[in-house]
């Protein structure tokens, strides 16, 4: 077995799921392998192991390295300092645990900065040498690349732009701050957005099937009305589009980068997001016409960028 016959291996660690996939040395990956995710190291070390396993059933190649995208203040010997989902990942050293498990070079990476990579080098942006993903997910991360580069910064930590803030004395965040952009714009808030535009309305049709009640109200079912093209749900995006729009404006400003990758669960809405989010981004930047065309974009490869992505840093970092 030379190495053209074997594969990296590439977890997104999240929240609620875990998922795996295999990046082959001739670029391509296989199936996205997802299983849910327990807010317990011991229990994710050994979910990792079961996915492999499943992988390499499938794949029946030797695993050459590992590349797991986490969220949160990830430092530069692989210790998880925290993760915002992830309680049990307080200083956890995730880079030696997995190392001491499967005995082959492991690289840990922020989850936004691995799915950055994937877009840059495979996917939406991969003509770009100046790019900034955004990931609207429960909250906001982001991964910078610039000069064709990752730009990591000082710590690690670079990129933490959900904490931005764009209202003064706003919405209470998690963070310790109020007013922070992710509160306004992460995937999460669309929900409490059409939530909030519903009760200023008595005769809201916005009522879900499911049991006829008006909450909870969850992102997924406001989805299903905008692709029903419920015009309060479209409404309700367009608040929402003008949420995220507004810190697109102050980061096109800091970075001037060729394309901005949209990602997150939320993205699978497809256009009618993209064209929110264009509306209040177009009246935002009157010099848009100075920069680069065509900037908005969306993902390419959704959920799985973030396993893409940290497999092929791993294959890159280790090869020889
Ligand atoms: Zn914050």
């Amino acid at each position: 077995m030379n190495s053209e016959d074997s594969i990296s291996l590439g977890f997104d660690i999240g929240g609620t799921n875990i998922r795996g996939v295999a990046l082959r040395t001739d670029l391509s990956f296989g199936e996205t392998i997802s299983e849910s995710c327990e807010d317990d190291h011991e229990k994710i070390i050994q979910t990792l192991v079961r996915v492999a396993n499943r992988i390499q059933g499938k794949e029946r190649l030797e695993i050459k390295s590992i590349g797991i995208g986490v969220a949160g203040f990830i430092d530069k010997s692989g210790v998880v300092r925290t993760s915002p989902n992830l309680s049990t990942f307080a200083d956890y050293p995730l880079l030696e645990q997995v190392r001491h498990e499967f005995d082959i070079p492991v690289l840990i990476e922020n989850d936004a900065t691995s799915a950055t990579w994937a877009e840059v080098q495979l996917g939406a942006a991969r003509e770009a040498k100046n790019a900034i993903m955004v990931c609207l997910g429960t909250g906001i991360g982001a991964g910078l690349y610039i000069n064709s580069d990752l730009a990591r910064g000082a710590s690690g930590f670079a990129g933490e732009v959900g904490h931005m803030v764009i209202v003064p004395d706003g919405l209470q965040c998690p963070c310790g701050r109020s007013g922070c952009w992710e509160r306004y714009a992460s995937g999460a808030s669309f929900g409490n957005i059409a939530v909030a535009s519903m009760q200023s309305r008595e005769s809201s049709s916005l009522v879900n099937e499911d049991d006829g009640s008006r909450e909870p109200f969850q992102s997924e079912w406001i989805s299903r009305l905008v692709l029903a093209r419920n015009q309060e749900a479209l409404n309700a995006l367009d608040e929402f589009g003008y949420w995220v729009a507004l810190g697109l404006a102050n980061l096109v400003n800091i970075f001037d980068p060729e394309k901005i990758v949209l990602g997150g669960g939320i993205t699978e809405l497809g256009d009618p997001l993209l064209e929110s989010v264009k509306k209040s981004y177009e009246r935002m930047t009157p010099e848009r016409s100075l920069r680069s065309k065509d900037m908005l974009v969306l993902a390419q490869f959704g959920n799985g960028a973030g396993a893409i992505g940290a497999a092929l840093l791993a294959m890159q970092n280790f090869s020889e």
